[in-house]
């Protein structure tokens, strides 16, 4: 293995476990060989193994969202290349592979300078980016997709191609979208903008208000301008002394707010969500965009979770009262759903299109359970009959982030793009990966 700079190891080499282990272990790994790649020319000897071995690729960055065991794979583990280089004067990051938000937001806000990050700084930025990324400016500046300016990546010809708007356009156009199916990103170059503060937080109201926030909710958000993202989910937090003492052991009603224009318009703005009623616990307020990770406070610690999508056309009284049926209180799910607003900047094409898909849903309707693989049918179940019943009021599509460990069949990817989009990703995919070596992940298979 003289071609490589980092690790390669096989099952039972001291090191393979740290290889192919991810926040979500929902689906484990357990590739033919690990390579811990160092860079570009670890990627390149990568793929050209798998190709030489008729072996599949799997890229692996955070395991935020597996898709697919690898077994009899070659893994491509990205976590060492996370270089992340700001230019503040041009507004723009060269991000490798392996960083995750944190280390974006640590380089760019020092300059006043945001990236369009999502809800939790622990994610991958590319692989993030590859699946759309809908974050906390995007109602404001759109996907995060919609912003990045090149990709060095390399192809299943074992090339490292320099791909943009002008060089190499088609593939450029469904790596915007189209997640890991054209190649393995080793870096990215994006746009970062000029958003230093933020008034958000979150508003925790108690179980038994659920549905006069929900109400109020639906009607807030089809008045609040581009600047304000929220985000509202109901859960039933543990009885864990990890959990702040009010939210303890409690159903809850989680109201997230990100308002990135004056902060007294942010003030103003969350002022109808207070009058609601009482909180739990109320942590709106300035704060630096550095900190924007607090605002969802989502789990660091890896977990077996079990999610699904279902991409709404609205929000009105039926579908909160459908939803509340479903997830309310009363439910006695275990189930926590989250409402997310899109619509704004999400719904207007990008300066160069891409293949990002959900433009046309003004907010996403997200299911979560841990897993417990005794329970699996069950958990599907109540999946299933949220997701079911909430049809009515649905896109018909899904979005490629939020697609789950149950959604890797060619029908179920093909949901998260308008059908002429995922036509020109079958063709893009033929011409560049006609074995489908990248086929480990949310796939779209070749002709
Ligand atoms: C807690 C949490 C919060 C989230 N919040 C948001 C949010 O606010 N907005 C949003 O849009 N999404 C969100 N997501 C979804 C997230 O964007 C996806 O899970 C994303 O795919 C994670 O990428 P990753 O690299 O961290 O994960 P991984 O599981 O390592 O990778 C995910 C997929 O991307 C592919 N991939 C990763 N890196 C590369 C690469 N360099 N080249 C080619 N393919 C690659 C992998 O092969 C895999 O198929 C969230 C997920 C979680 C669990």
């Amino acid at each position: 293995m003289n071609d490589f700079t980092g690790p390669v190891l096989r099952p039972g080499d001291d090191g393979y476990d740290a290889e192919r282990a991810g926040f979500n272990h929902a689906v484990e790994h357990r590739p033919a060989i690990a390579v811990g790649a160092t860079g570009a020319g670890d990627v390149q000897a990568a793929v050209a193994l798998a190709a030489s071995q008729g072996r599949p690729v799997a890229v692996l960055a955070t395991g935020h969202q597996p898709a697919l065991p690898s077994a009899g794979a070659v893994l491509i583990n990205t976590r060492r290349m996370a270089g992340v280089l700001v230019d503040p004067v041009a507004a723009t990051a060269r991000v490798e592979a392996g960083a995750r938000w944190q280390r974006v937001l640590e380089a760019a806000t020092p300059y006043g300078l945001a990236p369009l990050n999502g809800s939790s700084p622990h994610v991958g930025a590319v692989g993030y980016t590859l699946g759309g990324g809908a974050g906390l400016l995007g109602r404001r500046y759109g996907f995060a997709a919609d912003h990045v300016r090149g990709f060095e990546v390399v192809t299943a010809d074992g090339r490292l191609r320099h791909v943009s708007a002008d060089a190499e356009p088609d593939l450029f156009w469904a790596l915007r979208g189209g997640k890991g199916n054209f190649g393995v990103v080793v870096a990215m170059e994006i746009g970062l903008f000029p958003v230093a503060r933020l008034y958000g937080g979150g508003l925790y109201f108690p179980g038994e208000a659920a549905s006069d926030v929900l109400h109020a909710y639906a009607g807030w958000t089809a008045a609040v301008p581009d600047e304000m993202a929220s985000s509202v989910m109901l859960l039933h937090y543990p009885d864990d002394p990890a959990v702040p003492e009010p939210l303890r052991g409690r159903f809850v009603t989680h109201v997230r707010i990100a308002h990135s224009g004056p902060v007294e318009e942010g003030e103003r703005l969350t002022r109808p969500l207070r009058d609601i009623g009482p909180r739990l616990l109320d942590t709106a307020g300035e704060m630096p965009y550095a900190r924007v990770g607090s605002i969802h406070h989502e789990p660091t610690d890896p977990v077996a979770a079990y999610d699904r999508v279902t991409m709404l056309a609205g929000l009105d009284a039926a579908v909160v009262d459908t939803l509340l049926s479903l997830a309310g209180p009363q439910a006695g799910t275990a189930l926590a759903v989250e409402l997310r607003h899109f619509g704004g900047a999400y719904a207007r094409p990008p300066a160069v299109p891409n293949a990002v898909g959900g433009r046309d849903a003004a907010f996403s309707l997200f299911s979560g359970s841990l897993l417990d693989p005794a329970r699996l049918a069950e958990a599907r179940q109540a999946h299933d009959t949220v997701h079911g019943k909430m049809r009515p009021w649905s896109t018909g599509g899904t979005f490629a982030n939020f697609l789950g460990v149950d959604d890797t069949t060619p029908g179920h990817v093909r949901t998260a793009y308008p059908p002429a989009v995922f036509a020109r990703l079958t063709d893009v995919k033929t011409r560049f990966d006609p074995a489908n070596l990248f086929r480990i992940n949310h796939n779209i298979p070749p002709r």
